[in-house]
């Protein structure tokens, strides 16, 4: 049955039409349980019904006409209770809805199951058959596994404009689409969209028609072509090594090449208005099926062959249009995953807005992006990556939203937000050189956490505190290399002295999770809860050795340095890297002869079990940083990186909040400095919270800090205390978020977390 199960699945996927899709699938479901009716329901939650829109066993006729609402039938029932309804005689069922369209006379037993992705009923999926039994455990089972597989692939196509009749477009159609993600950094973008290095596989190649048939059949020869071209230069070189099986393995491929074999299948796709590189996904997709199935060893091993010769031609035949494309000067960057290097090297200028279909708001791309400012959104996993580049994008970094080929009126308001943002911006320059002190007079330290940034021009002219936490990952990332003791040293140089007289907090390395080094690839399974920040540097001391050497020679005229430690777990770790510390001193000394300044030492609170070790660490070090991102999602569970459970990420989670408050009132006990440095730091709600408890010093992006500062200006402690007082005994973290977004629109201060003024 699994196999029957997967061959269900991976047509669903592929089929190109939903409605063909569809069909088939309750077709092969009849088919693979021998029973003698399915049917799928699909919900429309805005008319609160079922639309039945396959069957096979019902009367075609009711298809796309028959609906049962949410509180009817049995149909009804399966997605009032969210389970399986498994009656052995439908008709005798108090819920039985006689519906004479439909002609289920004959049928009796009936077993449905809903459709859910995300906790939402999509639809229903039942079989029927004649003699009066409850269907087996086994039959239960199978349809409950299929229905839950093919949920996500359903609620992809957009639901709503399938109920609605409008099915008959085909998927990819992108006219006029709203696409839901994560908010990933604060801001409005309109540009076009520009899609980086499409990865070129079958996976990513939406079904797309085309009518200039001979146009695509050139295209097609001429990948062939060029495939048979590099084969032979191919087969030349490795002619010398493996005589015998390199002929008979580039014989292989030469036959598929040839017209005889794939190329005529692939010639019929095209011929019936289907793009050639569609036509080529179509065959090589249906063939590996095929040949996965026949049960002969020899037939099945060329399914590799297959699988490579495709994705060959299907290389060259799209090689072309990627060479022509050239960088918009300004665009929404749109990618599979946008990156913290990819985000490094790719001019600013340009970028006018960010859409991933991977990674959440708190993942390092969105960070960086907030540095940068740079609005983006994350989690965008229904973007149609492939078919998007050129097309226009609205994009609201605040709720997660983008608009794609938006109405002029949506572009009209989103211009209108954006001048509002710009006039917010203007207002919060002004406080440039002012102090961030409360209504009541409390002073607070705002310093800027910089490192992704590979500038300092957004920094220059700032009056700040200081700078709390340099990341020192990206200049690791960007190369192709470790970097050398002396390019660190300048590189720490011009950090330290781009603030000379104010301490800067710089991090060792803290790669791994979703920072990982291109030279150092590493392959595992939970990469946050794996080989990251001071775990990796520790078990390799000649890293963590040249980048403390470096720190402190480069700290030499400014003495302003402050190394931070990232990912503490246990005492042992500060102690060995006190000891590292020591030995890169001493050995510092020694070689240049004069007397260095010995630096401060802080740790990063960001694991849970450190919060549980603060009187211990205190007497081993000078300060303490909170880094809220990780420690969220380590006290959470949640990874900070992925888009299916960004809405479980909430720094406004009680429990959070409880920890938070324990690690200030900890930090304050034993009179140790304590830097707030994480992103909820720059947040108008986080920073309020944070102030009430007892945190007076704080970190963030320099995009953020004018509009902290702003926002400290305009609120008293006295206030902050009374609202972390009322959100105190709420155990909902949206309604937390709620409470605190009502009181800052009631204060003025709504423009800093949504579009506008
Ligand atoms: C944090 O975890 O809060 C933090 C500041 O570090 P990073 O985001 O680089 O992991
Ligand atoms: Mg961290």
């Amino acid at each position: 049955m699994i196999t029957a199960l997967k061959r269900i699945v991976e047509e669903f996927v592929q089929q190109q039409e939903l409605e063909r899709a569809l069909t088939d699938v309750v077709s092969q479901v009849k088919e693979a349980m021998s029973t003698e009716c399915c049917s799928l329901y699909l919900a429309d939650h805005e008319q609160q019904h079922f639309l039945l829109m396959a069957t096979d066993g019902l009367s075609s006729h009711a298809v796309g006409e028959v609906v049962i609402g949410f509180n009817q039938g049995l149909v009804g029932l399966v997605g009032q209770r969210e389970e399986p309804v498994n009656v052995a005689n439908a008709q005798a069922h108090p819920r039985f809805l006689k519906t004479p369209q439909v002609q289920e006379d004959n049928f009796n037993s009936f077993l449905g199951t809903p459709i859910i992705h995300q906790r939402k009923v999509l639809g229903v999926m039942s079989v029927q058959q004649t003699n009066t039994r409850v269907f087996g455990e086994d039959e239960v089972a199978f349809l409950v596994t299929l229905a839950a597989q093919l949920a996500s692939a359903i609620a992809n196509v957009g639901i709503q404009k399938i109920t609605r009749k409008s099915a008959n477009k085909p998927s990819n159609d992108l006219s006029k689409k709203q696409i839901e993600g994560v908010p990933g950094s604060a801001g409005i973008a309109i540009a076009t969209a520009y899609v980086l290095e499409p990865e070129i596989t079958f996976n990513s190649i939406l079904p797309r028609r085309e009518a200039n048939s001979p146009k695509e059949l050139i295209k097609f020869q001429q990948a062939i072509k060029n495939t048979r071209n590099q084969l032979g230069e191919l087969a030349a070189r490795m002619n010398t090594l493996l005589p015998s099986e390199v002929s008979a393995i580039f014989d292989v491929y030469n036959h598929l090449l040839s017209d005889a074999s794939l190329g005529i299948q692939v010639n019929e796709h095209i011929n019936a208005g289907w793009n050639a590189a569609t036509s080529l996904k179509f065959v090589i997709e249906n063939t590996i099926r095929e040949f996965s199935e026949v049960d002969d060893d020899y037939i099945r091993e060329r399914v590799t062959d297959i699988r490579d010769i495709g994705q060959r031609v299907l290389v060259n035949l799209m090689q072309k249009d990627i060479a022509k494309r050239v960088m918009p000067e300004q665009f929404v960057l749109v990618a599979d995953e946008v990156t913290a290097s990819m985000l490094a090297e790719l001019p600013r200028e340009n970028i006018k807005g960010i859409c991933s279909r991977r990674g959440s708001s708190s993942s390092h791309a969105s960070i960086l992006a907030s540095a940068l400012g740079i609005p983006a959104v994350m989690g965008l996993n229904d973007l149609p990556i492939n078919s998007i580049d050129g097309h226009s994008i609205v994009l609201d970094g605040y709720s997660g939203h983008i608009y794609i080929n938006a109405d002029e009126s949506i572009k009209r308001e989103y211009k209108r937000l954006q001048t509002e943002e710009l006039e917010l911006n203007d207002l919060v320059q002004a406080l440039a050189d002012k102090k961030a002190v409360t209504i009541d007079g409390t002073p607070v330290a705002l310093h800027i956490n910089t490192g992704l940034v590979t500038d300092f021009d957004i920094i220059h002219g700032l009056d700040i505190d200081g700078i709390g936490l340099y990341r020192t990952e990206i200049p690791f990332m960007i190369r192709q290399r470790f970097p050398t003791e002396s390019e660190q040293v300048e590189l720490y140089k011009s950090v330290l002295q781009s603030y000379p007289d104010k301490p800067v907090c710089m991090r060792t390395l803290d790669v791994g999770g979703d920072k990982p080094l291109p030279y150092f690839p590493l392959e595992e399974d939970n990469p946050f809860l794996g080989w990251r920040g001071i775990r990796m540097t520790l078990d390799h001391p000649e890293i963590q050795l040249v980048q403390m050497r470096a720190m402190l020679r480069a700290n030499i005229e400014t003495n302003n340095l402050n190394i931070l430690l990232p990912m503490i777990t246990s005492i042992s770790e500060v102690e060995e890297s006190i000891r590292l510390l020591n030995q890169a001193y001493a050995e510092l000394t020694e070689e240049l002869k004069i007397d260095i300044p010995w630096p401060k030492l802080g740790v990063m609170l960001e694991v849970p079990a450190a919060i549980y070790q603060i009187e211990k660490l205190a007497s081993l070090i000078d300060y303490f940083s909170i880094g809220t991102n990780d420690l969220t999602q380590y006290l959470l569970a949640v990874d900070r990186n992925n888009a299916r459970v960004a809405n479980l990420y909430d720094y406004y989670h009680p429990g959070v909040l409880q920890a938070l408050q324990f690690t200030i009132n900890e930090c304050n006990k034993h009179k140790i400095p304590v830097t707030i440095c994480g992103e909820m730091a720059g947040e108008a709600i986080g920073i309020i919270l944070l102030l009430a408890m007892g945190c007076t010093r704080f970190s963030m992006s320099a995009q953020n800090l004018l509009k902290a500062k702003w926002i400290l200006r305009h609120i008293s402690l006295q206030d902050a205390h009374e609202l972390l007082a009322e959100i105190s005994v709420m155990s909902c973290p949206k309604m937390i978020r709620e409470v605190m977004i009502d009181k800052l629109e009631q204060i003025g201060l709504g423009g800093f977390i949504r579009a506008g003024k």
